[in-house]
């Protein structure tokens, strides 16, 4: 096909309204196209010039295409930024610019330009190359090569209506199932309709499970009481539910590649937990699926999802690697060694998984019991919760892994988000605790801080503290707490955790945290049969507060009440 029909197709697919409509133009499209181009046409029609999981993006910013542009048309680049600015859209632009007639290039030639372009380092030569690709592309064809080149195809056509027309293509309303299977085992919808037209349905049915090719990952249902998850499974599995990043490996050798929830590739954003697999798993072919969870190894707990998400960045990957280490809590195995374990119980593919992954401090089995009672679950769940993570999920024990769905054959129960923390409490530092890791050097690393409780005159601990401070708040905060060190924890203070450095109670900071949570490990609201309570995820906000007076923190009574504010066990 050529690139300018494509180009009409796409017209056509930008006016209409009707979503039926679009899938008739899809699937006319579609009928056109050759084994050579359909794949290419599925990725440029998704806007796209390879699925996401490959990881190749254009890397051409507005003002790479501004000058592309600028040169290609021999005017100047202040003019193409105005006439950008009144349009708001790169592909206007080149409609308005581009004044010639094109050169009748093919589907496939402006595809491999594209691609070419997108893998092409120097921001010189991708302008250059961009250059010499518009020179030969009519004014409709320049306007999408425009926009697929910035990323804002906007056709509004998605994986679905792509699968509807394939299915369509295929004959039968019956094939849609063989058709989703097979995209729900590689994520390549270029793939499927390749497969499809040079083999058939056939072809599609035969689909399997690739390293290399990620597995679109199944997703869990809610209900709201552990009850509700025995009277819908029975006997099953109960697991911790970690809140950080959910992450699929693929082994094969000595490649490995790791993909993210939405199937992006985000290997280069994990080199320590790359290292962690080469060491650790020792068979050649492996796709296990985990959740990637940053945790503070001065306290020991885990840090808030935002400070896990931040690995996804461009730079300086090592270095917050070693400040803020993950551990991948694996709790899924799909592949192994040539077989497909997707089919298999959840029970089977857990035993496997316990078989292959040997002790380690990086890659760690997720926490997993089998019960049949909804007390015992309960239990677990006021457990985890307490100790800082989300809620549980539960696994019915004879359920394949269903590749990207969502229904019941796992159950997640979480922490209601709507009983969250508020307000903000007000702690008193009581010691301190020597920084390991990056904070080696600074001496500090976390804090140890406690609310007041008046009718024993005492300060009661209630959490660790070791985000929220830049690097020169913490070098300050160590001078200051340094002159006021005591050889022994301080006579008010009632606390179960031993300080490296214990401190007189003078010093008023303000904490935002998620919510208050119980904790044998704090002594704020400890009786003879209640545990304590503690902050889960505490940051510092703002420095010391200097209009407080110790006795002016938060107290215990306050941090009980805040407790029931929060609702108990709800649905997110
Ligand atoms: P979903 O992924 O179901 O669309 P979401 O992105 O909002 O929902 P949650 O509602 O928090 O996430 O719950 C599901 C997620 O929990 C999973 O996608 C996975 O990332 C995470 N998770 C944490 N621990 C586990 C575990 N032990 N087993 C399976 N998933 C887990």
């Amino acid at each position: 096909m050529k690139f300018l029909e494509l180009s009409q197709y796409f017209q056509m697919l930008e006016s209409t309204t009707s979503r039926l409509e679009m899938s008739s133009i899809l699937m006319q499209m579609f009928s056109k196209a050759t084994n050579e181009d359909i794949d290419k046409m599925v990725y440029l029609t998704l806007g796209e010039i390879l699925p996401p999981f490959k990881g190749i993006e254009m890397g051409v910013s507005e003002k790479l295409m501004i000058e592309a542009l600028s040169k290609a048309c021999g005017v100047r680049a202040s003019q193409v930024e105005s006439l950008y600015k009144s349009k708001g859209d790169m592909g206007e632009t080149a409609f308005e610019l581009v004044n010639w007639e094109g050169k009748g290039l093919s589907v496939k030639q402006v595809y491999d330009e594209l691609l070419d372009i997108a893998t092409t380092r120097g921001t010189k030569d991708k302008v250059l190359r961009i250059m010499s690709l518009l020179k030969g592309l009519s004014n409709l064809e320049a306007k999408y090569v425009a926009r697929i080149i910035m990323g804002r195809l906007r056709l509004g056509v998605g994986d679905a209506t792509i699968i509807e027309a394939l299915t369509s293509l295929a004959g039968s309303k019956d094939y849609k199932g063989d058709i989703e299977r097979a995209y729900n085992l590689c994520s390549d919808l270029g793939l499927v309709a390749k497969v499809l037209v040079q083999k058939g349905i056939e072809g599609v049915r035969n689909f399997k499970v690739q390293v290399g090719y990620p597995i679109r990952m199944a997703l869990a249902e809610r209900v709201a009481s552990a009850e509700e998850i025995i009277k819908r499974m029975g006997r099953c599995a109960v697991e911790a539910k970690y809140d950080g990043f959910r992450l699929q490996v693929h082994k094969k050798g000595k490649d490995i590649e790791i993909y993210s929830r939405n199937l992006e590739r985000m290997t280069e954003m994990f080199p320590d937990l790359k290292q962690a697999i080469w060491e650790n798993i020792k068979q050649d072919e492996v796709i296990i699926e985990g959740e990637a969870i940053t945790y503070n190894e001065e306290t020991g707990e885990f840090y808030p999802f935002q400070i896990t998400i931040q690995r996804k960045r461009k730079y300086g990957v090592y270095e917050y690697a070693k400040e803020y280490p993950l551990k991948l809590f694996v709790f899924d195995l799909l592949y192994i060694e040539g077989e497909d374990y997707t089919q298999k119980p959840f029970i089977e593919r857990r035993k496997k998984l316990e078989e292959i992954l040997p002790e380690n401090s990086v890659l760690l089995k997720s926490e997993m019991f089998i019960t049949d009672s909804a007390k015992e679950i309960e239990k677990f769940f006021e457990d985890v919760v307490a100790r800082g993570l989300e809620g549980i999920i539960a696994k019915r024990l004879d359920a394949p892994y269903t590749a990207g769905s969502r229904n019941f054959n796992w159950i997640k129960l979480k922490r209601s988000y709507r009983g969250s923390l508020a307000d903000t409490i007000d702690v008193v530092i009581v010691g301190y605790f020597y920084g390991k890791g990056a904070r080696a050097k600074l001496g500090i690393g976390a804090l140890l801080t406690a609310v007041y409780d008046p009718k024993t005159d005492t300060f009661k601990t209630i959490s660790k503290v070791g985000s929220g401070f830049t690097e020169d708040e913490w070098i300050r905060l160590k001078n200051m707490l340094d002159q006021i060190k005591l050889p022994h924890r301080h006579a008010r203070v009632d606390s179960l955790l031993d300080a490296d450095v214990w401190v007189e109670p003078k010093y008023v900071i303000t904490l935002t945290a998620d919510e208050i949570t119980r904790s044998p490990l704090h002594t704020a609201g400890r009786t003879m049969e209640e545990p304590g309570f503690a902050l889960r995820f505490p940051r510092a906000v703002g420095f010391i507060r200097t209009d407080k007076k110790p006795e002016d923190a938060n107290t215990v009574e306050e941090i009980i009440n805040m407790y029931r504010m929060q609702k108990k066990i709800s649905v997110d």
